[in-house]
């Protein structure tokens, strides 16, 4: 297929399609405009339903993969960062592929969104920026957009919501099952602002896509005309990746989460993975960095990174060489670490550090406060839901506050995610050094801020069993009887709390 002018920029609507085929038309498209085998591309879509993983995202982090089995919704990676997408035919897809103008990444995100939102504006729904990829209107989504470059072509997307099915979403995505309870479909609810309650009625499909491509075409200086014509995709089947094993560092970085895992043997790092919702160019820094590292001793592991950082900079919407580099502190730490306490594999892998810069011996030698998760303890106990243990004998909560009690450390049970901001608030000004503390993985993850926020370095341990976040118990969930019960590992406990100094009991 030929085009008539280079400088012309093709508009189409490619209508409702399989999510993969939308997926595996922009990637290809892009591959062909850099090869001059293409014009510049505005394209507008809806996709029927399909997971959709920014390209450094772990699909076992992001997707319930059962449920989207069962359901036959595709799991598909695309080529740009970002966090994960559940899309449907409630949403209107934009691709736009041209030559990459000259600027920053977050620079080109944000013209992006500014421009979709100055055509919703005209519609009379605007919206603001939320760094670094989204339109929100009073704090709340209404879309999303994203990036990838290839040879000097570029590719800016994202999702618009018109209507918004939370609850397959929420299904679909790895979040916590507190969040399926009808509350939690509510505050959910909450966080998305559709188009359909902004404007009322909808404005006809091909309307608002004009409205948009205007605005688009002025931002970008683009030259929009109708082809005859467009060849279709060939898509591509995504390949789901063996789980991860192993500790996992997570660093929050300015523009989202990074994780790194080290996977180590004889003193040397066998390969070292990143994974995370960042938006980055080129797109496979990561890969090149984790590549580099590979085959290094431990002991130069850092010294690794820092040179590559400063020969391969890299262009980061909130992310930095800077944000690698303490993500790989923090999975060496967490090595350290396992290593000092004499944990077991699957020990070290429940350990989760907070505080890049100190090393966790040391945190464990200022920690005075100790937190424990209500879920840990039975659901007939009556200190389920409030503070204290009458260390009965019946659950591992019992030696949690035996332990701390012995080292005259304060032990106090989070029933609620406000209380446990309450509580790092009010450390944060007694001066607690250090704490330690027992959470689920994805709490740690989602709920970062909370820990962000007090800035005190932390030893955390994942709990076992039952969690919120396990799908199966979704419809106790809906009922509001949720009654989840974890479990403390008691052994891995009494492993990191040995090196806490006593202080006379409490
Ligand atoms: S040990 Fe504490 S938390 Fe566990 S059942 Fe007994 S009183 Fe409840
Ligand atoms: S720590 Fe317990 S209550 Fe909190 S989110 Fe995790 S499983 Fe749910």
């Amino acid at each position: 297929m030929s085009y008539s002018a280079p400088t012309t920029t093709w508009l189409v609507d490619s209508h409702l399609q399989d999510a993969a085929w939308n997926q595996a038309f922009d990637r290809q498209w892009l591959r062909r405009h850099a090869r001059g085998e293409a014009p510049a591309l505005l394209r507008f879509h809806r996709s029927r339903p399909g997971v959709s993983l920014g390209r450094h995202q772990d699909p076992w982090r992001e997707a319930r993969i059962g449920y989207c089995r069962d359901k036959g919704i595709p799991i598909l990676r695309r080529p740009s960062g970002g966090g994960t997408l559940y899309l449907d035919e409630n949403q209107l897809g934009f691709s736009l592929v041209l030559t990459a103008p000259d600027a920053p990444l977050s620079a080109l995100l944000e013209r992006f969104a500014r421009a979709i939102g100055k055509g919703l504006a005209a519609l009379g729904a605007g919206a603001d920026f939320a760094f670094p990829n989204d339109l929100e209107r009073d704090g709340r989504k209404l879309a999303s957009v994203f990036a990838a470059e290839e040879d000097g072509s570029l590719l800016l997307h994202g999702t618009l919501l018109l209507q918004a099915d939370v609850q397959t979403m929420l299904e679909a995505l790895r979040v916590p099952t507190e969040k399926l309870s009808p509350d939690g479909l509510a505050a959910a609810r909450d966080r998305l602002a559709p188009l359909a309650g902004l404007l009322a009625p909808l404005p006809a499909l091909s309307h608002l896509q004009a409205v948009v491509a205007n605005s688009l075409a002025a931002a970008f200086g683009l030259d929009l005309a109708a082809p005859s014509g467009l060849p279709s995709a060939t898509t591509e089947e995504f390949i789901l990746p063996a789980p991860p094993t192993g500790c996992e560092a997570l660093w929050k970085a300015a523009g989202g989460h990074l994780y790194c895992r080290l996977e180590i043997a004889g003193g040397r790092c066998l390969r070292a993975v990143f994974s995370g919702d960042v938006h980055l160019r080129p797109g496979d820094w990561l890969e090149n960095l984790a590549a580099h590292l590979a085959g290094h001793p431990l002991a130069l592991l850092e010294e690794q990174a820092a040179a590559f950082c400063a020969r391969h900079p890299v262009d980061g919407a909130g992310f930095s060489g800077d944000d690698a580099r303490h993500a790989l502190r923090l999975a060496l730490n967490q090595h350290g670490a396992a290593a000092e306490l004499g944990l077991s594999p699957e020990q070290a892998g429940a350990l989760m550090l907070f505080g890049s810069e100190t090393a966790p011996l040391d945190t464990l030698s200022h920690a005075s406060v100790m937190l424990v998760p209500y879920c840990a303890k039975p659901a007939w106990c009556a200190f389920r839901h409030q503070d204290g243990c009458a260390e009965c004998g019946k659950c591992e909560v019992g030696d949690a506050y035996r332990l701390g009690r012995e080292r005259g450390m304060q032990v106090t049970t989070i029933t609620h995610y406000e209380q446990l901001e309450a509580t790092l608030a009010q450390m944060k000004e007694d001066r607690v050094e250090g704490y330690v503390g027992m959470c689920c993985s994805q709490f740690f993850r989602k709920r970062h801020r909370a820990f962000l926020a007090a800035g005190i370095p932390a030893v955390l341990m994942d709990i076992q069993g039952a969690n919120c976040y396990e799908l199966k118990q979704e419809h106790a969930a809906y009922a509001g009887t949720f009654q989840a019960e974890a479990r403390l590992d008691a052994e891995l406990l009494q492993k990191v709390v040995q090196f806490i100094p006593f202080r006379g009991e409490k």
